[in-house]
C-alpha cells in the first residue's frame, strides 16, 4: 500500500482531523513484475543463440577451418542458431505489435475451413517426417467474421505445437463445427500432455514445460501468448484439457459475427 496522510485544518487553523488515503499498488507492482521478467527473459533467450555464433565462429577463424567434418559441424550449429535468432525476434516483433494498443484486425468474411486447409498444406511435410496422420473433420458451415490471416496464424501454432509434442506415429485431429452463432474448432493431439499444474501457464510469456525439447524444435516459448491475444481479439475463448502421456486438446469458439460477440 501507498499512503497519503493530510491534515484537515478548521478555519480557525485547529486540527479537525487526518485524511487519509491508502493506495492498493499491489496491482502496479505485479505488472512491473511481470515486466522486469519480460526483459530478463529477452536477454537471456537473445544472449544465448548469440553467444553460440560467436564462438564456433570464433573456432572456425582460429583454424577448425581446416578440417572438413569439423567445418561443416560448426557452420551447422551457427544457421541452426542464427535461425532460432530470427524466429524469436520475429515472435517478438509480432507479440509487440498484436500487444499495442491501437492493433486492428482486418476483419473480412472468413472461411476456417480453407484457412485450416491451406494450414494443413504448409504443416503436411512436417507431420510426414513424424509418421502423423492430420485430419480434419467438418460439420456445418464455417464461415464467420475474422482476420483470415490471423486466424492461420492461430491454426498454424496450435498444429505446430501438436506436431512437436506428439511422438512419431501419433494422431491430431481437427474437428471444426460450424454451431448457430459461433464457430468451434479443436485441435486434438495424441501427445505427450500437460500436466494439471502446468496449464494454466502455457499461455504466458517463454512459459515452456520442457525447455530443451522446446529449443530443439525450435520453440520460442512467445506461441501460445501470441494464439491467446488473437483470440481475444477476434472476442473469442481458448481452453486446454490434457493427459500427460495421452494427449492434449485445444479448444476455441468464436462468434460468428461481432454482434454475436456478447452471446458466446
Ligand atoms: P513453444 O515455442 O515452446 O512451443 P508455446 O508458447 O507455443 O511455446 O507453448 C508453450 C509450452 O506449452 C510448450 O513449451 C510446451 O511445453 C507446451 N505445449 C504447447 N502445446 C502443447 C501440446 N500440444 N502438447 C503438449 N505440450 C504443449
Amino acid at each position: 500500500f501507498d499512503i497519503y496522510a493530510a491534515p484537515i485544518m478548521s478555519r480557525n487553523d485547529r486540527l479537525t482531523g487526518i485524511a487519509l488515503v491508502l493506495h492498493d499498488i499491489t496491482e502496479l507492482k505485479k505488472l512491473e513484475q511481470v515486466r522486469k521478467d519480460f526483459v530478463a527473459n529477452v536477454s537471456h533467450e537473445l544472449k544465448t543463440p548469440v553467444t553460440s555464433i560467436k564462438g564456433f565462429s570464433e573456432t572456425l577463424l582460429d583454424g577448425a577451418m581446416e578440417t572438413a567434418p569439423l567445418r561443416e559441424k560448426f557452420l551447422n550449429i551457427i544457421y541452426k542458431e542464427s535461425e532460432r535468432l530470427q524466429g524469436l525476434i520475429h515472435d517478438l516483433l509480432e507479440l509487440s505489435r498484436i500487444e499495442q494498443q491501437y492493433f486492428e484486425l482486418n476483419w473480412q468474411p472468413t472461411n476456417v475451413e480453407r484457412v485450416i486447409e491451406d494450414v494443413i498444406v504448409i504443416l503436411k511435410e512436417k507431420a510426414e517426417e513424424k509418421g502423423i496422420s492430420l485430419l480434419l473433420h467438418t460439420q456445418g458451415d464455417s464461415q464467420m467474421e475474422g482476420d483470415p490471416e490471423r486466424m492461420k496464424q492461430i491454426v498454424i501454432n496450435l498444429v505446430n505445437n501438436a506436431i512437436t509434442y506428439t511422438p512419431d506415429g501419433g494422431q491430431i485431429d481437427l474437428f471444426l463445427h460450424g454451431k448457430e452463432s459461433a464457430v468451434e474448432l479443436l485441435v486434438q493431439d495424441t501427445g505427450v500432455g500437460i500436466s494439471e499444474k502446468e496449464i494454466p501457464r502455457i499461455f504466458e510469456r517463454f512459459y515452456r514445460v520442457d525447455r530443451a525439447r522446446s529449443r530443439n524444435s525450435g520453440g520460442t516459448g512467445l506461441g501460445l501468448a501470441i494464439v491467446k491475444h488473437l483470440v481475444e481479439a477476434h472476442h473469442g475463448s481458448i481452453h486446454v484439457t490434457s493427459k500427460p502421456g495421452e494427449g492434449t486438446c485445444f479448444s476455441l469458439t468464436f462468434p460468428r459475427t461481432q454482434e454475436e460477440e456478447q452471446s458466446v
